[in-house]
């Protein structure tokens, strides 16, 4: 028996159930987990449960089996809907993109990298030398991205701390010839803050281990790691110490004065400068300029702010760097035909922790742009094909979480927009007027409620909380740091001294401090806005490609290969909207096919197919083969395609093939 069928594994597609309840979904991934079967479908959605152990099932001869195969043809993997995107752009000249999601630690940068493996695996047969390279660089790009973007976690050892987005571009022949990565919302207060238990970027450790502070290396990025090293406790020793500040009667000044004379060097500029841009703030008073010395906390807060931006500048230029080497270089579309592409997205979670803040509404913002497009996509993408085919479309019924967008991002009455608002505010700025804000205006919204608005609410402790009904689940927020995070300040002091840096590289990644205080006139944008608008692009350009799902479990907190918490992950299950898309995908169509495709694939179960038909269409041949196999109650047929209602009548065909064949 084939094993997709077979039921000592569970169900290989939870469209199979028998019926659609959360306790008979649980209890099949239960079972494919505990059986060691990590991969389960829900029509063309990959559920995957992280294994927590090496699984021997990504070799050269698995991917041999995969290799050109429909879906349902092999048993659920990662490389069947890798293969399945990569066939829809190379058939049909399609861009596509595979969408991974799920929590930290559930194998999302995993998946990424088997899924970029297995297309460079099935590439390239001619073997050339330039794609040969493309591909290179494109599987080794992670090594640097996760050394310098990944960080040991509670959740992960490997936690990526950046949402990454990565095209893979293809000539006419479907070799891959470059690419291009797109790079989100970096945590950098890790650079300076890191809870117990976890530790800063992985960069950090690799510059302490490989050299002496003594001959410091050269190359730009690990200078400017180098620098924050410095400028913040590290964890490793460093005989300079920390930059700390003290007062002297109405001085401020810097304690561990050495450390400037080190990071002066670094930063290729005076000593002096440093100091200066440490301890005073330029400010504009009508005509006048005037240097206006640093309390010791502003002295600490702008250090830290300039750590900060130093290590997200440096990392949105290594980023650049590699995309320089990447890009698809000498490729004419008029004389080689369309270049098409391949995206694979590997993006933070849904997040629900103890103490929730900015960055958690951020991300969970992402995740409700990205549930939308995935309501978009899907059943817009079923509707048109269904009316394209004269096929009578049945409406699904789903929760729509457009209104949790707009809640979040409308101009003037989205929670972003008052969060802004509140920032530029004249008069007093604090987080208790971003939450006042809030309250005035979406006191009547069905998602919003908050402490003064719910005070009998056993949810919301604390008067700084605010509540979000989140497509997921309910989120309580802290508006503590909200303001502070929103206009993430750097001094112009600082802009101005890096952009005066010798060093050609760090002074080209400051440009804005060319301005001098008198000249600097625009606010830089928050980074609230920052972040709706890297999100709008990114779903727009989602939005235009064929897409493909991965959903991600994490089945336990201690990294077990053996335990499979059942409370834990039937929360991701719910989150992840995973019943909803089976009920869905059972509304609909499981499969379709060309006529001529599915004739030429189970023509050998049917007499009167075998080895040629005689009837006037292959819509009439494949009609009779469906008789005779007793299937018609579970298909349809339309103008070019046959559609397959579930995936059982697929999985029996293809059994009755094996058995011929
Ligand atoms: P995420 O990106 O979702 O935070 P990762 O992909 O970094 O999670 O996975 C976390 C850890 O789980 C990995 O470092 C690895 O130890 C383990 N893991 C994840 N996926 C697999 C897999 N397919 N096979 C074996 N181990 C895995
Ligand atoms: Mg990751």
């Amino acid at each position: 028996m084939a094993e997709h069928e077979s039921l000592e594994f569970g169900k290989a597609d939870f469209v199979l159930l028998d019926s659609v309840s959360l306790e008979e979904f649980m209890a099949n991934l239960k079972l494919r987990f505990e059986k060691g079967r990590i991969y389960t479908y829900i029509g063309e959605v990959v559920v995957s449960v992280n294994p927590y152990r090496a699984m021997n099932i990504y070799g050269r001869d698995t991917i041999e089996q995969y290799k050109g195969r429909e879906l349902y043809e092999r048993p659920p993997h990662l490389f069947a809907i890798a293969d399945a995107a990569y066939k829809a752009m190379k058939r049909r000249n399609k861009d596509t993109c595979i969408v991974i999601s799920g929590e930290s630690g559930a194998g999302k940068t995993e998946a990424s990298k088997y899924i970029m493996q297995y297309i460079a695996a099935i590439t390239n047969p001619g073997q050339r030398a330039e794609v040969e390279r493309v591909k290179n660089m494109l599987l080794k790009s992670n090594c640097v991205l996760e050394a310098f973007g990944n960080a040991k976690t509670k959740r992960n050892d490997n936690s990526s701390r950046f949402g990454k987005y990565m095209d893979i571009n293809f000539d006419f022949k479907g070799d891959p010839i470059g690419g291009h990565i797109n790079n989100y919302l970096l945590e950098k207060s890790r650079v300076i803050f890191q809870q117990e238990g976890e530790r800063s970027f992985h960069s950090f450790y690799q510059v302490c281990v490989c050299v002496s502070t003594r001959d410091l290396p050269y190359t730009t990025t690990l200078r400017s790691n180098a620098i924050t090293v410095f400028l913040y406790l590290s964890p490793c020793d460093l005989s300079q110490g920390n930059l700390t500040f003290g007062v002297d009667g109405d001085t401020t000044l810097i304690e561990n004065s050495k450390v400037v004379a080190v990071i002066g060097d670094l930063l290729a500029t005076k000593e002096e400068n440093v100091e200066k841009a440490l301890l005073y703030r330029t400010v504009a008073t009508g005509r006048d300029v005037i240097d206006k010395q640093h309390t010791t906390q502003e002295a600490s807060y702008g250090r830290d702010a300039l750590a900060k931006a130093m290590y997200e500048r440096m990392f949105c230029w290594i980023v650049g760097r590699i995309n320089d080497v990447i890009e698809v270089k000498n490729y004419d579309a008029k004389v080689h035909g369309k270049n098409t592409v391949i995206g694979v997205l590997d993006i933070y979670g849904f997040e629900i922790f103890q103490n929730n803040s900015f960055e958690q509404f951020c991300i969970n913002y992402c995740n409700e742009k990205l549930q939308q497009l995935f309501i978009q996509l899907v059943l817009r993408q079923e509707q048109e094909e269904y009316q394209r085919e004269g096929i009578p479309w049945k409406h699904i019924d789903y929760f729509n979480n457009q209104i949790i967008v707009d809640l979040v991002e409308l101009q003037h009455k989205g929670i972003f927009s008052v969060l802004d608002e509140a920032c530029m505010n004249v008069g007093k700025v604090t987080d208790e007027v971003f939450l006042q804000g809030l309250n005035s205006k979406l006191a009547k919204h069905a998602h919003y409620t908050s402490r003064k608005l719910s005070p009998t609410d056993k949810s919301l402790e604390f008067d700084r909380d605010f509540r979000i009904r989140h497509y997921a689940g309910d989120v309580v927020y802290s508006v503590v740091g909200f303001i502070d995070k929103n206009k993430d300040t750097l001094f112009q002091d600082f802009k101005r001294l890096l952009y005066n840096s010798s060093n050609p590289v760090l002074k080209m990644m400051w440009p804005e401090g060319k301005l001098s205080i008198t000249e600097v006139t625009k606010r830089p944008l928050t980074a609230a806005t920052l972040f709706k608008n890297s999100m709008i692009a990114l779903v727009e350009n989602l939005a235009c490609k064929e897409p493909y799902y991965v959903r991600c479990i994490k089945p336990n907190d201690v990294k077990s290969p053996l335990l499979f918490e059942h409370e834990r992950c039937r929360h991701q299950v719910e989150y992840l909207g995973l019943l909803e898309n089976v009920r869905v995908r059972r509304a609909g169509f499981a499969n379709r096919q060309e006529y001529p495709r599915f004739l030429q694939r189970y023509k050998m179960i049917s007499e009167f197919t075998w080895p040629n038909h005689d009837l006037p269409s292959d819509k009439e041949a494949v009609k009779r083969l469906v008789q005779g196999c007793g299937f018609e109650h579970d298909v349809a047929y339309g103008k070019t395609k046959v559609f397959v209602r579930t995936p059982r009548t697929l999985f029996c065909l293809e059994e009755q093939r094996d058995e011929m064949v």
